[in-house]
């Protein structure tokens, strides 16, 4: 069997593990004759499944009993929706910070169903470069919500502190940094995050809400679109997206057995570390276009001397089992990804490429 060092952004790598249990268990599902797909969201079976998945979470992140964890569909697109939906009235306003183009989609989405204000910008000419300070923050403490991006796909930029936003509740798209240490769930008022990087396939989206904000929320909306509505009835309002949840508990079943999230961040340090240093080692050739303290651990972003460079670079990359590297289609460039199902011998390969192909063409 030939699997490829996957740098995917997303969907991306999930563990081999994961896959190779559901593989395990596709056509007989315990015993029951039938794969989980084919089971009915209401059963036994898919219920077990469901709820374990739910406490998995709940787990891993310690979850606090006053917060909702609900799986939801749509992607964080819907997100982006929703959250003003739920938690926008028409009185107030809501701060957004902008640091890349989903922080940029978040913010024009909520623009369509009330009041927003940009709390602070590093746009700089579409640099998006760095995560602003504390300082740089003007908040309003009005505000019905701060919004913010946790880690920024394209840019390659991550909050590494959480800001400080007073009695003003902070939402986070957690997207693409969801799951890769311990965070304190206590100072977020809503987190969501797409499955598809750190913990399962696309189709499901988590969303950790404490539960008097879901209370508050409005009711004038339709009822699909409350949060409430999917929290009373714990995601199985309506047919939940079931071989992705299925696929989410086998990941995150994989993630305790391995030592939970303090070693799941050790693993990605380390691997972010390599890569960097390599990338700092390599700097006459390589550039990495991101503010030192604010570079993320999941997606690394870095420039070749020319286009035609980077190229050659994806290409011969790929030659090598390597894929995935292409940066995002508004930026160009290199983007590796590094979730948590990225091996470190995987890095490894691609920086002994890295430093190959600096001297072949440098
Ligand atoms: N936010 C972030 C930070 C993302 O990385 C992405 C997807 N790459 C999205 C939102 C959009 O997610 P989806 O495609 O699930 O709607």
């Amino acid at each position: 069997m030939a699997r490829v060092h996957n740098f995917n952004a997303g969907p991306a790598a999930l563990p081999l593990a994961a896959l190779e249990r559901a593989q395990r268990e596709l056509l007989d599902f315990e015993g029951t004759g039938m794969s989980i797909i084919e089971h009915s969201h209401r059963g036994k079976a898919f219920e077990g499944v469901h709820n374990e998945a739910l406490s998995l979470l709940r787990e891993l992140l310690s979850i606090p009993d006053d917060y909702h964890v609900l799986f939801l569909q749509g992607g964080a697109s819907h997100q982006f929706a929703m959250v003003p939906l739920n938690l926008l009235p028409a009185d107030k306003s809501a701060d957004y910070v902008l640091t890349g183009g989903w922080s940029e989609k978040a913010y024009e989405e909520a623009g369509r169903v009330g009041a927003v204000r940009v709390a602070a910008s590093t746009a700089e000419g579409k640099r998006f470069a760095r995560i602003p300070k504390q300082s740089e923050l003007s908040l309003d403490a009005n505000a019905a919500y701060v919004h913010i991006t946790t880690n920024n796909t394209l840019f390659g930029t991550q909050w590494h502190d959480v800001p400080e936003t007073g009695a003003v509740p902070l939402v986070a798209d957690m997207s693409s940094d969801f799951l890769w240490r311990p965070i304190d769930v206590r100072r977020y008022a809503l987190i969501y995050a797409g499955a598809q990087k750190n913990i399962g396939p696309s189709g499901v989206t988590v969303v950790v809400a404490r539960k008097d904000l879901v209370e508050r929320g409005r009711k004038d909306i339709p009822k699909i679109f409350q949060y409430r509505t999917h929290a009373e009835n714990n995601s199985l309002y309506n047919t939940p997206p079931t071989f992705a949840i299925y696929l989410v508990r086998n990941v995150l079943a994989i993630a305790k057995e391995q030592g939970g999230l303090a070693e799941v961040e050790r693993k990605n340090r380390a691997k972010a570390g390599l890569l960097y240093t390599t990338l700092d080692e390599l700097s006459g050739f390589y550039r990495a276009p991101v503010e030192r303290e604010s570079r993320s651990v999941m997606n690394v972003v870095f420039r070749l001397p020319t286009e035609d460079l980077e190229k050659r670079f994806v290409a011969e990359a790929a030659k090598q089992g390597m894929v995935g590297l292409a940066g995002h289609r508004v930026t160009g460039g290199i983007r590796v990804s590094l979730y948590n199902a990225v091996e470190l011998a995987s890095v490894e390969v691609l920086v002994n490429f890295m430093k190959d192909f600096a001297k072949q063409s440098g």
